[in-house]
């Protein structure tokens, strides 16, 4: 499947960001495979990915991109008044603020993100192991979360989708 067409500059920045910031919709979609094969016999790669697709149309969802990676790359340029830069900088366990902008993509497709969201963000497969080697010099503070959270909503609308559950977008 091809990704969509973006359909407003916000959207579009959005999906630009994730690029830079070295995330495709492959990357996301083998994070929803991760998630969801064990519950279905046939699931392929593209419905995965068009499932992310279709989260990342969501304007909730391009604001929490668009939101954690500007303080992302501020903290990378050291733009951010202390002690938020050396907080987000270094990653700090107790921060949280991460994880609270990750719950506003979470549920944009019911509550079982939530729990898809705490066990990926536990197991950090794929793309969520690099987002969080701090060897690398970059600061994913947040896009690890939301990442995770993007993974965490597709999963939960291909669930709702196989039930036929109506409205989903
Ligand atoms: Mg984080």
């Amino acid at each position: 499947m091809s990704e969509q067409k973006p359909k407003t500059d916000l959207e579009k920045k959005a999906r630009e960001l994730l690029k830079e910031r070295g995330v495709t919709l492959e990357d996301i979609g083998e994070l929803v495979y991760y998630l969801q094969s064990p519950y279905h016999d046939h699931l392929s790669m593209d419905v995965c990915i068009e499932n992310v697709d279709k989260v990342l149309s969501k304007r909730e969802v391009q604001n929490a991109v668009l939101t954690g990676i500007q303080l992302d790359v501020l903290a990378e340029q050291n733009q951010l008044m202390s002690p938020l830069q050396e907080t987000i900088a270094t990653d700090e366990g107790l921060y949280g603020v991460d994880e609270i902008i990750a719950l506003s993509i979470v549920n944009v497709y019911g509550s079982i993100g939530f729990t898809n969201y705490g066990f990926i963000d536990k197991q950090k497969p794929g793309i969520l192991k690099q987002l969080n080697d701090k060897s690398t010099g970059e600061c994913h503070t947040f896009l690890d979360d939301i990442v995770g959270a993007v993974a965490a909503a597709a999963s939960s609308r291909l669930a709702h989708s196989e039930a036929k559950d109506e409205e989903l977008d």
